[in-house]
């Protein structure tokens, strides 16, 4: 019976409890992503280290019995007190959602790590928290290697499209399309936002009452390519209030 202990590092990307108390906790790392549970964990000190957003370092122990492995120790290593605001949580919680949906258990990637730390931190620190989840979405979806077409319709495959495609969350043709085109700001950010850098996209955010159609388009998309992500409907700001703000 042969069993390991590793000791790793990683942001808290999901967090359940069951009901017998064990906490399943999804942890991002520059290792890849990692599911372990940490049994009878809600009645002790494991409880309030492994909560979301937090970066813990936790030393878990895998039995061949078991595909879980199980937490022995976490530390407390970083947390950004800040996401608890509750319009930075929200797309605290949609980036870890996302990140959970994108990369699967196992997958090497320290890029995916870094990307989604730092998702994290603009989330928590800058003041247009919407527009750092909005950029980090797509260079997220760039490193996992699933772009939206955006130089042919993604019906017709006419070159320069700019209208919302509503069924897949691409790009689609003044022909093939039923809605008018996109603002130029928003067709310019669906054009280059895998591609240009992060810091050129934040300083060139889209006014906030042409993202709802962004985000919609990214839903659709992210449905398409990847499946569901959970909580995603709440988190997704509707447009009624992005209109009326
Ligand atoms: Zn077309």
């Amino acid at each position: 019976m042969r069993s390991r202990t590793a000791n790793r590092s990683g942001v808290v990307i999901r967090r359940r409890v069951l009901p017998a108390g064990d906490i399943i906790v999804t942890l991002l790392t520059p290792q890849g992503k990692l599911k372990a549970i940490a049994r009878g964990g809600v009645r002790g000190p494991l409880s309030s280290r492994l909560n979301l957003f937090h970066h813990v370092g936790v030393q878990v122990y895998q039995t061949p019995q078991s595909d879980l492995a199980t937490v022995k120790q976490a530390v407390l290593e970083g947390a950004l007190p800040r996401l608890a605001e509750p319009e930075r949580y929200a797309f605290a919680h949609l980036m870890a959602e996302f990140a959970d949906a994108l990369f699967q258990e196992g997958e090497f990637s320290e890029q995916a790590f870094d990307l989604f730390a730092g998702a994290l931190r603009g989330v928590a620190f800058q003041p247009d928290p919407e527009w750092v989840a909005l950029v980090m979405s797509y260079k997220l979806l760039g490193l996992a290697g699933i772009v939206p077409q955006t130089a042919r319709c993604a019906r017709c495959g006419e070159d320069h499209p700019a209208h919302p495609d509503p069924l897949g969350g691409q790009l689609l043709c003044g022909t093939c399309a039923a809605l008018p085109p996109y603002p130029p700001e928003a067709l310019d950010f669906l054009r280059q936002a895998v591609r240009r850098s992060v810091r050129v996209s934040m300083d060139r955010p889209v006014p906030p009452d042409q993202r709802p159609a962004l985000w919609r388009a990214l839903e659709r998309f992210v449905t398409v390519q990847v499946g569901g992500v959970q909580s995603w409907r709440q988190l997704v700001p509707a447009e009624g209030v992005a209109a009326s703000a």
